[in-house]
């Protein structure tokens, strides 16, 4: 249980760089997301970057992606949401990466504003903390189920809220409508 996730091992690593895929299994995210409003959906994500080293760094590089349950915002149904982020970030020897201010403070010159940076123990890099901080942060501040979404379902009787399929066309486009329809009687 308390094993990682997503590991890579720098032995395997050379500075020409190679490719992983993890799965991001629905109960792991589930895990990363206690206590949320968000949850896994019922299928895997995939975690796929490219990992170097350069001198006893571990440069990470790739893409997340990871189907999420969250409800909407507007309607608060809970809808699929395909997270996508970008991972960039470069792993540093631990010492190296500590900020504590006991450490010397000519080891804490690296640049980290470029890049993030994190700790790792010199010999396995845990991407574990960095796939949830970014699961967490992917999720939208105003999720929505789709970019129309017309809000909570109108009470019964105020049917001229519903949206009907005349209305969701652009009016620019209503003449071409009406001439297809002309044409299609035919
Ligand atoms: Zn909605």
């Amino acid at each position: 249980m308390s094993e990682h996730e997503f590991t890579i091992k720098t032995t395997d690593l050379d500075a020409g760089g190679k490719e992983f895929r993890f799965p991001i299994r629905a109960p792991w995210v589930r895990g990363a997301f206690e206590g949320h409003e968000a949850t896994a959906a019922d299928t895997d994500g995939l975690l796929s970057v490219r990992a170097s080293k350069s001198g006893h760094d571990v440069v990470v590089h790739g893409t997340l992606d990871a189907p999420l349950r969250l409800p909407c915002a507007r309607c608060l149904e809970p809808f699929t949401f395909a997270l996508h982020t970008d991972i960039s970030v470069m792993y540093v020897p631990g010492s190296k990466a500590k900020t504590t201010t006991e450490e010397g403070e000519a080891e804490y010159t690296l640049a980290d504003a470029e890049a993030d940076t994190l700790p790792y123990d010199g010999e396995t890099v845990v991407l574990d903390d960095l796939v949830r901080d970014e699961l967490v942060l992917g999720v939208p501040m105003i999720p929505l189920c789709s970019d129309d979404c017309t809000g909570m379902s109108p009470a019964p009787g105020s049917r001229a809220e519903v949206s009907s399929t005349a209305k969701s066309i652009d009016p620019r486009l209503a003449p071409l409508l009406a001439f297809r329809e002309k044409t299609t009687k035919t």
